[in-house]
């Protein structure tokens, strides 16, 4: 006996609709992307004062659940967005730096803060001028400290990028072909 199309199928189930209206097609990039930007799991990188602002985004009142990337993870290989918060110093860097390494591909960076982005104050020995001399990053932040505000925006800025389908810094760094989804 010859199988039933998907159409009759959807027909017989559903007879007051046109199956027509209840589906839709996409590529398989756009969907894997609407997922991904849905879904962004932070690793947060609080490295000094500006990880207070951190945690009050992800809290109650600023409710960073609303786009989704309220799974902050502790640990890189559940996490695909970095937030580099705070004074990163010498010391911290090659830590910072392995952390990264070990997350999954693709993977975004967001430098949180005047220090995460240049140094901040801190023209010292003892300071990474900018986390972006260790790993690339796609959204900077300024301000000491960012408002919670900033931070979202910087979220909702990673959101369009992986809409559009844009690579990420470190593809860019990397000068590598996007992975198949
Ligand atoms: S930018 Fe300001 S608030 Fe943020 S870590 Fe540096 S000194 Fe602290």
């Amino acid at each position: 006996m010859a199988e039933k199309s998907d159409l009759l199928i959807l027909r017989e189930r559903f007879p007051e609709s046109d199956p027509r209206e209840s589906a839709y097609t996409t590529r398989v990039d756009d969907f894997v992307n609407w997922g991904r930007k849905n879904s962004l799991w932070p690793m947060p990188m609080g490295l000094a004062c500006c990880a207070i602002e951190l945690m009050a985004t992800v809290g109650p009142r600023y409710d960073l659940a609303r786009f989704g990337a309220e799974a902050l993870r502790f640990s890189p290989r559940q996490s695909d967005l970095m937030i580099v918060s705070g004074t990163v110093t010498k010391k911290m860097a090659p830590f910072l730096k392995r952390i990264y390494d070990q997350m999954p591909i693709p993977r975004w960076v967001i430098s949180m803060g005047a220090c995460a982005s240049s140094g901040g104050m801190y023209r010292s020995y003892a300071v990474v001028q900018g986390v972006d001399e260790i790993i690339p990053v796609d959204v900077y932040i300024s301000g000491c400290p960012p408002r919670p505000e900033a931070l979202i925006e910087a979220v909702l800025e990673i959101r369009r990028k992986i809409e559009r389908g844009g690579k990420s810094a470190a593809e860019l760094a990397a000068g590598a072909p996007r992975p198949a989804a």
